[in-house]
């Protein structure tokens, strides 16, 4: 089955302001945080904020204490007054564009206008909007309700952010028979615009369209209302678990998208499980083939992999000769880390990637048990066949990865630091697995030969390091939204998107700097060729940007590819130059 996703499907910008907000708040606030009605119609993410102590509130109740989070939707002014008034702090996450809409009635009001909003009269948006006209604005939904309005010379009519356009333009034709000099502001969010487009567009190319959403939001209401009338099966689902996995899996192909209060890790959930479904036009080989992929993935033997070949990169970029016990020890050291680590970040996981997670769960016995397998054989290939200061090192940087996740040092009750874990320091994830692989694939090399201080050391960690940072930041990216609920602080949460992305492209063009600028001595070559997999991961973050492939199974297995292309085209030149005694004259 082939799964298309829409590029506009989730979060719209002011939905994902109000969260970042609010969630900045119950990490950094010691008091209670309340938002003013549903944050947003998702009952998945209201679960969410409620377990991380974020109470919803529909009225002040003797309320006296704490901070209100006016949501994006906004609320009506008498509503901020009387929580001004109760002595509440307030964090005002309206979204922009909905307080453009309010100033527009509030100045028309002030102007004498009567204020005529084209939206749905229990919509939270319509409602504070309609506080703005003084009780002097009217809501309708459909255009035969402009007959029954009371004559006004000065009528101003404005939309809902989320309506319907064309139900929005025919109710303009139907006021300007009735109202000939009305004002007209056409406010729907270019986000909702683009959406509905997009929607339509994408259910003339697929057979069956599954519309992501809560039950009780109205945008998603209009996307699937816009799917259907395509003439398309349409599913409108607010979990993985509703899908109809009978029926879609009679189809060639599915389009998806969801509305504008759909976090990602949903859609996310929704996408996975969709790979999963086994086709009744699919080849049995290649569900074979990506069933197989994926257990190499959830189980970090893929990873793991990447490791053991960036190993074999690292010596010889230092002039080392690869040794098996190099490759096997960053093979089980990553395999060790990366397991045990992901088994006690448990709750990102749920949200991130739920299927890992469920892998995890099913085989948590399992993986404990060969990861310490594994912790254990590399440090013996270590002091077997390294000696003692490989071993040692191993030792250390073993014992910071396994502590990562763990509170082992009370520093917060002896006041030198708010931090209780490594994980807790903001950015440290994506730092330290950079941090770790650098060492473990170069630095333990080094050390058996005794060069550690060499400037091709040096050289092979940075290379190492700031590869794997890369791909890492890539995935803190995609694992945005869920990282941001349990509260974690990596890198794109502290400095955005955007700014993450721009970021891991500066030190794609770093590395290529890198190895252009790398002496012959050091790497007759091989720096040319490693620019084939720095080009690689410059793609992935193109890619990603374009959404040219699918986020999901298959997107991961892209990125962890691209450490496995390092040490074959490391490998392709190491027959050449090496075995082969192949030589290149430069003229
Ligand atoms: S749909 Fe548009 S106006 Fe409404 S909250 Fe989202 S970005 Fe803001």
């Amino acid at each position: 089955m082939k799964v298309k996703l829409a590029k506009t499907a989730g979060f719209c910008m002011g939905v994902r302001k109000a969260m970042e907000r609010v969630l900045l708040a119950a990490n950094n606030s010691k008091e209670k945080i309340y938002t003013y009605g549903s944050l947003i119609h998702n009952p998945q993410v209201l679960e969410l904020l409620r377990k991380r102590g974020i109470e919803t509130i529909e009225k002040l109740d003797g309320i006296s204490s704490g901070t209100v989070v006016i949501r994006a939707h906004g609320i009506p002014p008498k509503d901020r007054a009387a929580i001004r008034s109760s002595g509440l702090n307030i964090i005002d996450a309206t979204c922009p564009r909905v307080g453009r809409v309010q100033a527009i009635v509030k100045s028309y009001t002030h102007k004498g206008y009567t204020p005529i909003i084209v939206g749905d009269k229990d919509h939270p948006e319509v409602i504070g909007l309609l506080g703005f006209s003084e009780g002097k604005g009217w809501v309708i939904d459909n255009p035969n309700a402009v007959s029954t309005l009371p004559y006004s010379k000065k009528v101003v009519i404005v939309a809902q952010t989320t309506q319907n356009e064309d139900l929005f333009n025919r109710v303009v034709e139907k006021a300007h028979r009735r109202f000939p000099e009305c004002k007209v502001f056409n406010t729907i969010c270019p986000s909702t615009l683009d959406r509905q487009a997009e929607v339509a567009e994408l259910a003339r190319s697929v057979e069956g369209m599954i519309i992501v959403g809560g039950k009780n939001s109205g945008n998603t209401q209009r996307l699937v209302r816009i799917a259907k009338a395509s003439g398309v099966k349409t599913f409108h689902v607010e979990t993985e678990a509703e899908l109809d996995r009978k029926t879609l899996s009679q189809l060639k192909s599915v389009g998806v998208t969801a509305g504008a209060s759909t976090p990602n890790w949903v859609i996310k959930r929704v996408l996975r499980e969709l790979e999963g479904l086994e086709s009744t036009y699919e080849d049995k080989w290649r569900n074979f083939a990506y069933r197989s992929l994926q257990f190499l993935l959830r189980s970090n033997l893929y990873v793991a992999l990447g490791a053991g070949a960036l190993s074999f990169v690292s010596c010889l970029l230092q002039s080392i000769k690869p040794r098996p016990s190099y490759f096997l020890i960053a093979f089980l050291y990553t395999y060790a880390m990366h397991g045990l680590n992901h088994i006690t970040d448990k709750d990102a996981e749920q949200l991130n990637d739920p299927a890992r997670a469920g892998f995890y769960e099913k085989y948590q016995n399992y993986l404990i048990f060969s990861g310490i397998v594994a912790v254990g054989a590399a440090l013996f290939l270590a002091i077997m066949f390294l000696g003692i200061l490989p071993f040692t090192f191993l030792v250390g940087i073993t014992a910071l990865g396994l502590l990562y996740n763990i509170p082992v040092v009370p520093w917060g009750r002896f006041k030198i630091s708010q931090f209780k874990k490594l994980k807790d320091i903001p950015g440290s994830k994506t730092l330290s697995i950079a941090i770790g692989w650098g060492a473990v694939t170069s630095l333990i090399p080094a050390m058996d030969v005794g060069k550690v201080f060499s400037p091709s050391t040096l050289y092979a960690f940075l290379f190492v390091a700031t590869l794997v940072y890369i791909r890492s930041g890539l995935f803190d990216i995609l694992d945005i939204q869920g990282d941001q609920m349990v509260g974690e602080e990596t890198i794109p949460i502290i400095i955005g998107e955007k700014k993450t992305l721009y970021l891991l492209k500066v030190l794609c063009g770093f590395l290529a700097i890198l190895l252009l600028l790398v002496p012959k001595a050091i790497t007759p070559f091989l720096n040319y060729v490693l620019l084939v997999p720095v080009a690689y991961m410059a793609m992935c973050l193109i890619v990603y940007q374009r959404r040219w492939i699918q986020l999901g199974g298959t997107f991961e297995a892209v990125v962890e590819t691209s450490f496995l292309l390092t040490g074959l085209s490391t490998l392709v030149w190491y027959i050449l130059f090496y075995k082969l005694k192949f030589t290149i004259y430069f003229i």
